[in-house]
């Protein structure tokens, strides 16, 4: 995630903080020192103490900090089992709405993808339950302010880590309920429908969510729009995943362009997309080919410059590239793990081709509409526990 600073790594896995995050835990930090709300017998914060404000914000941030050190263990719990079933794990970042395991790489078939979204919640619920004892033994206890200091400290862990482990229980995507119900689905209609399931349930939810938060909880109603964009981004990335299964670089690369040379100008580079009807070519100087230029790229040049400045000021060179073999989703990973928008096809040094993110959105296209009303059975995808 952009604007996430590296903090260290736990059981191996490096740990981000993304800026956010500071935003929400100040939040939580008042809302947990100078408010005293009560839920289903839980005290949820220290408003309630006859102490100094500094205590009460000191006592507040402690709590939150606790807060998301339960997060992170939530998370540690989905990666940890990940690693053990072959997945690559790049790290986990802590940001405004929780935290999220990256995967780098997803071994064949995705094994486990059930389990490994249920031990996070698992994990949380445990937390909760181990926590509550304590915090119910002490609670019929009176004593000083430090005591009841505790008390509401175990009140909140416990509340919140029974809640983690619920609320993400909800079967419907982005929640890791939504992946152990996909998981459970894919067997009897398809990866792809169990998905589109998943991501329906968590859209209608969002909705509700939505409504009661405009009510009640504006926090509740950014909550409710992040589930709404999250279940739909899941779908998406898996049609994109389904569609480009089986292929291969060489399927949905361009090949044929003729090479534009580097010392072309821009306008006359925009004149041969415009004739040619392509949204890239490959720049050569007069040998080897030495970049792309993309729609993208010309964009970025402002009108009145286009006449004069050469291809080779704006193209975009990138010599690394994936050979024609290279499974097709592997070059998206790599496509979105190195933020290019395209990608050369390099065949014992010599570029065979290349792949625009626009070849890739027509090949889902094509995919969707030749498979309209049947659903290809395929369990292969992606997961972001
Ligand atoms: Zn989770």
């Amino acid at each position: 995630m952009r604007g996430s600073l590296r903090v260290g790594r736990v059981f191996g896995v490096p740990i981000f903080l993304h800026f956010t995050l500071l935003i929400i835990m100040l939040l939580f930090a008042y809302v947990f020192g100078f408010t005293s709300g009560s839920i289903l017998g839980f005290e949820l914060g220290y408003g309630q103490l006859s102490l100094d404000w500094p205590w009460l914000l000191l006592l507040g941030a402690i709590a939150a900090i606790l807060f998301f050190a339960s997060v992170l263990v939530h998370e540690l719990a989905h990666s940890l089992y990940a690693i053990k079933r072959g997945y690559v794990i790049s790290g986990i970042t802590l940001f405004i709405f929780g935290g999220v395991s990256q995967i780098e790489k997803t071994p064949e078939n995705a094994p486990g993808e059930g389990i490994m979204a249920f031990v996070g919640p698992l994990t949380s619920l445990i937390i909760g339950a181990v926590i509550l004892p304590f915090y119910l033994v002490l609670e019929s206890t009176s004593g000083n302010e430090a005591l009841q200091a505790l008390v509401i400290t175990l009140s909140i862990i416990s509340f919140y880590n029974l809640f983690l482990g619920a609320f993400n229980l909800i079967p419907a995507f982005p929640m890791d309920g939504g992946r152990v119900l996909r998981a459970s689905l894919a067997k009897k209609m398809g990866f792809l429908r169990a998905t589109e399931v998943a991501a329906n349930i968590g859209r209608v939810l969002a909705v509700v969510m939505a409504i009661v938060g405009i009510f009640f909880s504006i926090f509740l109603a950014f909550v409710a729009i992040f589930i709404y964009i999250a279940a739909g981004e899941e779908l998406r990335d898996t049609r994109v995943r389904v569609a480009l299964k089986g292929l291969k670089a060489k399927d949905i690369m361009t090949s044929g362009a003729s090479a534009v040379s580097a010392q072309d100008t821009v306008a006359s580079v925009i004149a041969k997309m415009v004739s040619e009807k392509r949204t890239a070519f490959p720049v050569s100087d007069g040998q080897h080919v030495i970049g792309l230029i993309t729609t993208s790229d010309v964009s970025r040049v402002p009108e009145k410059n286009r006449a004069l400045m050469p291809v080779s000021k704006i193209m975009s060179s990138s010599p690394e590239g994936v050979s024609p073999e290279t499974e097709a989703v592997d070059v998206l990973d790599k496509m979105s793990s190195s933020r290019v928008l395209n990608m050369p096809v390099m065949d014992n040094g010599n570029m065979v081709g290349f792949i625009t993110q626009a070849d890739i959105a027509r090949v889902v296209q094509i995919a969707m509409e030749t498979s309209r009303g049947k659903h290809p059975q395929t369990s292969t995808g992606t997961n972001k526990p």
